[in-house]
C-alpha cells in the first residue's frame, strides 16, 4: 500500500497518511488511531466522505495540505454516522468553510447533542483528549458529536448526492449508518458497514455491531454493490481483488456464516 506523508518539521509523530485509492480519490489515515477519511476531487468540487477525528479539523486540513487541496475547495462532507473518529471535524469545517454537510435523520439527534449526556459523563467526556482511542471513547461518554452540526441535508436510500455519490443506507453500527457509492469510480465508503484487515474483507467486531441483524443485513448490502474500490472507516482501502474478498465474505454470510465475536 503506497502512502505519502512528508516529515514534519519538528519530528512530531505524523498526523496523517495519504494513501491513493483511484483517480482523484485519497485516503487520510490517522496512525494514532487507524481512523480514515477520504476526499473526493468531482467536477463540482472537492467532497469529503468522514472528517473525524479532531474538532479543529486539524488532521484533515494536515491531509489536504499533503495533496495541494485548499480547504475552501472542500465543497459538500458526506457523513457515515456520528461517531467522533468520523464526524468531529464536520461543524468546525461548516463554520469556516461552509460546507454542505450530508448525513441520516437516524444519527440526528447524536450530530445535533440532543442525546449529550449531563454530569460526570459529559465533564469526563470534554476532558478526554482526541488521541487515538480515546476519541471513541469521548463520544461514548458524552453520547454525542464534539459540537452539534446540523445536516443541510438529511440523506434517504438510493438518493444521488452531490451529483456523483449513492446513499446505501446501512444501520447497525449505530441506528443512522450510510454508506455512499462514488458512481464514477465505482468506490464504496462503507464506514463501519465492513472492515478492512491485511488485505482481506471483514466484520466490525460484534461488540461495536449494536444492532446486529440490521449489521448484518448492511453488509450483505455493502457486498452486493459491484464496486471496484472499498474504503472503510478504519486501517486504509481495498484495491486488490475487491471482486473475490466481495465473494468470499458474501458466501460465507449467505450460507449463514456466524458474527465472529472480533470481526
Ligand atoms: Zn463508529
Amino acid at each position: 500500500m503506497k502512502t505519502r506523508n512528508k516529515p514534519t518539521r519538528n519530528g512530531a509523530p505524523v498526523k496523517v497518511q495519504v494513501i491513493p485509492v483511484a483517480e482523484g480519490v485519497w485516503c487520510f489515515r490517522r496512525p494514532s488511531y487507524v481512523a480514515c477519511s477520504y476526499v473526493v476531487s468531482t467536477a463540482a468540487g472537492v467532497v469529503a466522505v468522514d472528517v473525524g477525528m479532531d474538532s479543529s479539523a486539524d488532521d484533515f486540513a494536515e491531509g489536504l495540505r499533503q495533496i495541494a487541496i485548499a480547504p475552501d475547495r472542500v465543497k459538500a462532507v458526506l457523513l457515515t454516522h456520528w461517531h467522533n473518529d468520523h464526524s468531529a471535524g464536520a461543524a468546525h469545517l461548516k463554520r469556516n468553510f461552509d460546507v454542505r454537510v450530508y448525513y441520516h435523520a437516524g444519527d440526528q439527534p447524536s450530530f445535533t447533542r440532543k442525546t449529550a449526556s449531563q454530569g460526570i459523563r459529559s465533564w469526563l467526556g470534554k476532558h478526554v483528549p482526541e488521541e487515538g482511542v480515546l476519541v471513541l471513547l469521548r463520544g461514548l461518554l458524552e453520547e454525542a458529536s464534539p459540537e452539534a452540526v446540523d445536516a443541510d441535508h438529511l440523506v434517504a436510500d438510493g438518493e444521488i448526492i452531490e451529483r456523483e455519490f449513492r446513499v446505501l443506507v446501512t444501520p447497525g453500527h449505530t441506528p443512522g449508518h450510510v454508506a455512499y457509492i462514488h458512481e464514477p469510480t465505482r468506490t464504496l465508503f462503507c464506514g463501519d458497514a465492513l472492515a478492512v484487515v491485511a488485505d482481506q474483507l471483514r466484520l466490525m467486531a460484534r461488540p461495536v455491531a449494536l444492532d446486529l441483524p440490521a449489521a448484518r443485513a448492511s453488509a450483505l448490502r455493502c457486498l452486493r454493490e459491484q464496486s471496484q474500490f472499498i474504503c472503510p472507516g478504519h486501517r486504509g482501502p481495498l484495491t486488490n481483488n475487491v471482486a473475490r474478498e466481495r465473494r468470499r465474505l458474501l458466501d460465507y454470510l449467505e450460507a449463514g456464516g456466524r458474527w465472529p465475536l472480533l470481526g
